[in-house]
């Protein structure tokens, strides 16, 4: 049925490049490893990003492979022919090699020759210039589209902003583009004309970048000079290929999309018969479903922040779809089956990682289904009898109840209503200002790190060798003070200091940054952090003498001691992980994970509380592994290598071929960044010190090494013979003591308040043990006939009696206790307590206690919390 298929595409292309010597390299994750500047990987080209800086020198100067990528930014445009939110891109790169004739000779003749599209139905778009910005028109491109045998009515000039790339921060390389268009037929629309509209909406679907010819460097002052090296990056979306040369109508025709669509239409059709469900509804779903299942795949968990935000949002948007066309019982997993299925063939962590796949999403479903109820609810709540809702109740929906806007804004307009959505919008703003003064990422310095991203393009690369050692000598490059470069900083004060070199570990994978010193003359300063952005090191720091100054040398050398201890502490996290699957299942997969100097944290996906003696076994075998020595071993190999030796990667985290493998011995093989002990021996000694929920599905456990593992279990063993000292019985009887007292303790002790008067005491208004209450603000708590009366109730109800009264601020307390009772409980013990909230003096015997404070205000606070007192 298909004239040609993708993953005949996917061979074509392959085999094209490499014949044209480009070195095929694999594909990364979609989640990007080491660049918080960027959500997803959205093109083959953004994991390469440092080769064309020429920060990175790539493994061949022509490249090819096959990118998966998600775009958010299009998600507004799904459900129209040829926008997804995950697509593969087919890409090729010359780096300082090859430029816009080959480039566009290659496209040209793959298009034509490989995939044999006539040229009457292909157009190119070419940048037109910008006068404003002083930039050329790319006549080359022009000339060589002719010469390649493009007619020239086919040639389209377009403006700056949508035939010109880059840069991607403030300044850096840059480049007209060329791409080109598949006529997909006047049925969609009115041809061409030269000098009119290119409509590329419908009629004309864009189908290869065929090349950012990046040519140009933007400088800080807007303006643009010539790279020193030229490079070249393309790229093609297979399923608009696939779309256009077998002339579909859209995308969700194509042969890996098709089986998702026509699943889900029949889904929808059992489900709801009667529903009118439109095909782009239809659409909308086979495109977050198929998107949620490569993020779920990579490693994406759901969260209301960052990356995890993605999948909850489109989760949430097909569940609320469904929701509105009455098909709640939608077999997803159908849907998801399907997409592992066709990915599996090219991707090997879909079938891998299908169990953690479904159990995500599962437990995605379950949660907002059950938001989705609870606010629908909510909502008909609100709105009863009302023609608009307001900002505040719609922020409250969605901020308490969970519920996207989107939901609200359906709700409306399916009831008739308005939103005032202004007033929600300062709502929202007025949330986001407070919840930033709660969570101020300034470091001291005053620099924020979103700062440090847009200033790393002004700096090298730093070049770290802090693997190998813990000191070295580098050049001050960069000083930054308040989100400024300088040139220097003076003693006392705080900066940044980016060097040419460094031997701080930046942090990263989970690992905090060494701490240590820098001193250059009588200069001296301080580390007290280091982050990386694009592998530029920024060192925080404070100056302790003297004047860092740029250029200046300077010697820097990492706290030792603490670099140890981080490393036992990531070491025993490898164990840790390796000991998990031993007992757990290999299934286990690493959630998160924090390594500091004084502890270790490591988060996995797991559905339930680990029982103690699992707990146990796992941190048994760790320290097996800990005794039986290994040595460290680090080796850079390539990615296909590292997992055919036994590697835990869940992915390719890497574009490039080498992969840094840090083993030990044979249990444990990890593909990671880190710093690690140079033999397990070092560790010493692993102790976990709890095992806890750290969100839905997600367990956490905290553990020590060496020194602090060691101090903790003294100081638990400590406590464990205080217990006995207090006992008066040796450990191993401790808990059949308890259990005897427990007995004992079992009943609640009876406890009376009560504020009284003279009058009230004299006319012995009481009556017996329960129900005493005199509410006046008579100074009278302290007399004699208070302390008898307070001693006869205490025996009738065998409790604790507390007799309060309050005048001129002042608060006087009695408090007796039943003298059998006194023997466990002490009056005086209680009521040094109480008064602690009064800021009261007073004590008194085991079965009475009197005393009196100035604090009034306590008093409230002292009542709550009396029964912790004894
Ligand atoms: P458009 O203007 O159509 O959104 P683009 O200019 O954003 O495309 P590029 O960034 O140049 O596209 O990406 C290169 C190629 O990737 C495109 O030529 C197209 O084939 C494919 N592509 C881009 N965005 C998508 C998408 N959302 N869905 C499917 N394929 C896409
Ligand atoms: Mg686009």
């Amino acid at each position: 049925m298909y004239k040609i298929t993708s993953d005949e595409i996917r061979t074509i292309f392959l085999e094209y490049f490499q014949k044209h010597n480009h070195k095929k390299i694999s594909e990364s994750s979609v989640i990007p490893e080491n660049d918080p500047t960027l959500l997803f990987i959205n093109s083959g080209m953004a994991p390469l990003k440092n080769y064309f800086t020429g920060e990175e020198v790539p493994p061949a100067s022509n490249l090819c492979n096959i990118q998966p990528c998600i775009r958010t930014i299009d998600i507004d445009d799904i459900g129209d022919r040829h926008h997804l939110t995950s697509f593969e891109m087919l890409g090729s790169w010359s780096f300082n090699n090859y430029f816009k004739e080959d480039a566009i000779k290659l496209a040209f003749e793959l298009l034509t020759e490989g995939f044999k599209i006539p040229k009457e139905k292909l157009y190119a778009t070419v940048f037109m210039g910008s006068k404003e910005l002083n930039l050329e028109p790319d006549t080359e491109s022009i000339e060589i589209w002719q010469k390649v045998g493009m007619d020239r009515s086919h040639i389209v000039p377009q403006p700056f902003e949508d035939n010109f790339w880059g840069p991607t921060a403030e300044t850096g390389p840059c480049g007209p583009c060329t791409e080109v268009f598949y006529d997909t037929g006047e049925e969609f629309g009115e041809a061409y004309v030269e000098g009119g509209v290119f409509d590329t909406k419908k009629r004309y679907i864009e189908i290869w970048n065929a090349g950012v010819f990046m040519q140009l460097n933007k400088l800080a002052d807007g303006t643009y000079e010539p790279l020193k090296f030229k490079s070249v990056d393309t790229g093609a979306g297979l399923e608009r290929l696939t779309m256009t040369l077998n002339k579909l109508n859209s995308v969700y025709e194509i042969d890996s999309l098709r089986p998702i669509v026509e699943i889900i239409k029949k889904q929808c059709a059992s489900l709801n018969p009667d529903s009118d469900i439109p095909e782009q509804k239809i659409n909308i779903l086979s495109d977050h479903l198929r998107t949620v299942t490569i993020l779920l795949a990579a490693g994406a968990v759901p969260s209301n922040t960052g990356r995890g935000y993605v999948p909850r949002k489109l989760i949430r948007k097909c569940c609320t779809i469904l929701a509105k066309y009455k098909m709640d019982n939608f077999n997803f997993q159908e849907v998801l089956d399907r997409v592992i299925e066709h990915y599996k063939k090219y991707y090997s962590h879909f079938e891998t990682n299908r169990k953690q796949i479904h159990d995500v999403f599962n437990k995605e479903v379950e949660s907002y289904s059950a938001v989705l109820k609870d606010g629908t609810a909510r909502i008909e709540k609100m709105c009863e009898g009302k023609t608009t809702i307001s900002g505040k109740d719609a922020f409250v929906l969605v901020t308490s109840y969970g519920l996207p806007f989107d939901f609200i804004q359906d709700y409306a307009a399916e009831h008739g209503m308005t939103i005032d959505k202004e007033e929600y919008d300062n709502e929202i703003k007025h949330h986001k200002e407070i919840s930033k003064l709660g969570n101020n990422e300034e470091g001291g310095s005053g620099n924020s790190l979103e700062a440090l991203k847009g200033m790393a393009a002004n700096f090298t690369k730093t070049v770290f060798v802090g693997y190998e050692e813990l000191s070295c000598t580098g050049h001050v490059i960069g000083i930054i003070k308040d989100n400024e470069e300088v040139e220097a900083a003076l003693a006392n004060e705080q900066a940044i200091i980016v060097t040419d070199k460094s031997c701080f570990y930046a942090e990263s994978g989970g690992q905090i940054a060494d701490t240590g010193v820098m001193d250059s003359g009588d200069m001296q300063l301080q580390v007290t952090d280091v982050k990386k952005v694009d592998d530029i090191f920024f060192h925080f720091v404070n100056i302790l003498n003297g004047q860092a100054r740029i250029d200046q040398t300077v010697n820097m050398k990492v706290d030792a001691e603490r670099r140890t201890k981080i490393e036992a502490n990531h070491s025993a996290v490898h164990l840790l992980q390796k000991a998990l699957r031993i007992h757990l299942g290999d299934s286990v997969k690493q959630a998160g994970s924090l390594v500091t100097d004084d502890r270790l944290r490591f988060d996995f996906h797991c559905d339930k509380k680990l029982e103690s003696d699992v707990l146990d076994a796992i941190e048994a075998t760790v320290n097996q592994f800990i005794s039986e020595n290994y040595t460290r071993d680090v080796k850079e190999t390539t990615y296909e290598q590292a997992v055919k030796e036994g590697a835990l990667a869940f992915f390719s985290d890497k574009y490039s071929d080498l992969v840094r493998m840090v083993s030990f011995g044979d249990v444990s093989k990890e593909l990671c960044g880190g710093t690690h002990i140079s033999s397990t021996g070092r560790i010493g000694f692993c102790k976990i010190i709890s095992e806890e929920s750290a969100g839905r599905g997600i367990r956490r456990i905290v553990a020590l090494t060496r020194k602090e593992a060691v101090a903790y279990v003294q100081e638990e063993l400590k406590l464990l013979n205080d217990i006995s000292a207090k006992l008066r019985v040796p450990k191993k009887q401790i808990l059949s003591k308890l259990d005897t007292l427990g007995t004992k303790k079992e009943q609640p002790i009876n406890v009376e308040f009560s504020v009284m008067t003279k009058e009230q005491i004299s006319k012995k208004t009481m009556q017996g043990a329960n129900g005493i209450s005199y509410m006046t603000n008579e100074y009278a708590a302290m007399t004699d006939e208070v302390r008898d009366e307070a001693i006869r109730v205490a025996e009738i109800i065998k409790g604790v009696v507390c007799f309060y009264s309050i005048a001129d601020g002042k608060v006087q307390l009695t408090i007796a206790i039943d003298k059998e009772l006194s023997k466990t409980c002490n009056a005086n013990g209680v009521i040094k307590k109480a008064l602690a909230y009064l800021d009261g003096k007073g004590g008194g015997s085991a079965y009475l206690a009197r005393g009196s404070g100035n604090n009034a205000n306590g008093l409230k606070d002292m009542l709550e919390n009396f029964k912790t007192f004894f």
